[in-house]
């Protein structure tokens, strides 16, 4: 439903209504008073212009924009989340639920574009963090790695295909590896952030070995506080004391930690293009409609 706070924000109603009425009063009242009324239009729609000027996104679609780093965690072994900031100090990085940003560095005088889906939810404010996994031979990883607190990185956005809307499904099943879980994030965080959507989630996230689970403690406290919520970790070299799957993601697994093969209900899968071509070889083998997966 629309917000009724928000009315005067549009130019129907913040300013082609409220004009039309002042030249209406001036024209009832007397002709004369008409350059007063229009100077005094002129002064309004500045100010209301300088207010729209304000409000403006940092992010462009397809200009690239730069964003100064003001903060870098290093919260896994080559893993980083780095926070850059907004123009503004209460302005959010509102983008689609599941939708990514580009990003550019000129290299070798080639620009080098790679994608990062934004981990910071829609509460938070004057900054954006993307969560970025360091390979030894990466190009764009590589700089980001040596770029210094104040120094700035070109963005543009957001792009993606994901159109997802409250209580789309019963029950969704979220298959991630590795990097592959922060699109899956956004959508766990959108949910669990609106009350009136009950999706039951189920996350079954896959990875080399446990230190290598990305925001794990987070993960882990979002299944405590939410029951309509579940995880199933694997790794493919665990350690000895390991509990949990063993392994890449199977059919068995999805089976047991997955939702229920049904036309109310969806899978959404993020990861390697290998792991995204098996998962999808699966699904099909268990019946799921294509119509009810989409792969990030
Ligand atoms: C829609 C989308 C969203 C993404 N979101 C994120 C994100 O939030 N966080 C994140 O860290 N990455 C994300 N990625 C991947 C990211 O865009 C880059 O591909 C990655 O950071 C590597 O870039 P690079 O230039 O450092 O490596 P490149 O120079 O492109 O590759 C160098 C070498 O690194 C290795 N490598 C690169 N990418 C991968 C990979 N995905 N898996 C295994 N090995 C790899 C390969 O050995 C490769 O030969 C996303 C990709 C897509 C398509």
């Amino acid at each position: 439903m629309e917000d009724k706070r928000k009315l005067l924000d549009q130019p129907l109603h913040g300013i082609y209504i409220p004009i039309a009425l002042i030249l209406f009063g001036t024209w009832l009242f007397s002709w004369s008073y008409m350059p007063y009324t229009i100077a005094f239009i002129i002064v309004v729609c500045s100010f209301k212009y300088y207010e729209a000027y304000q409000r403006k996104s940092s992010l462009h679609n397809t200009v690239w924009r730069d964003f100064e780093l003001i903060d870098r965690t290093i919260i896994a072994p080559m893993t980083s989340i780095y926070r850059f900031k907004l123009n503004r100090e209460d302005e959010i990085l509102d983008i689609p639920t599941g939708h990514h940003l580009s990003c550019c560095f000129t290299i070798d005088g080639k620009d080098e574009i790679r994608y990062y889906s934004p981990i910071s939810n829609q509460f938070d404010a004057g900054f954006f963090d993307i969560l970025v996994k360091h390979y030894e031979n990466g190009k764009v990883t590589k700089k980001l790695a040596n770029i210094q607190i104040g120094q700035t990185v070109k963005f543009r956005g957001p792009i993606g295909k994901l159109n997802y809307k409250p209580s789309m499904a019963k029950e969704i099943g979220l298959i991630a590896g590795g990097t592959g879980i922060t699109p899956i994030l956004q959508v766990i965080t959108r949910i669990i952030t609106n009350l009136s959507d009950d999706t039951k989630m189920y996350l079954i996230f896959g990875n080399e070995t446990e230190k290598d689970i990305l925001l794990k403690n987070e993960i882990d406290e979002i299944s405590k506080r939410y029951p309509n919520f579940k995880v199933y970790y694997t790794v493919t070299y665990p350690s000895e004391n390991w509990d949990q799957g063993k392994g890449y993601i199977t059919r068995e697994m999805l089976e047991k930690y997955g939702p229920k093969v049904n036309d109310d209900n969806m899978l959404f899968i993020c990861g390697p293009p290998e792991m995204k071509r098996k998962m999808y070889e699966i699904t099909q083998e268990m019946n799921w409609n294509k119509d009810n997966i989409f792969c990030f």
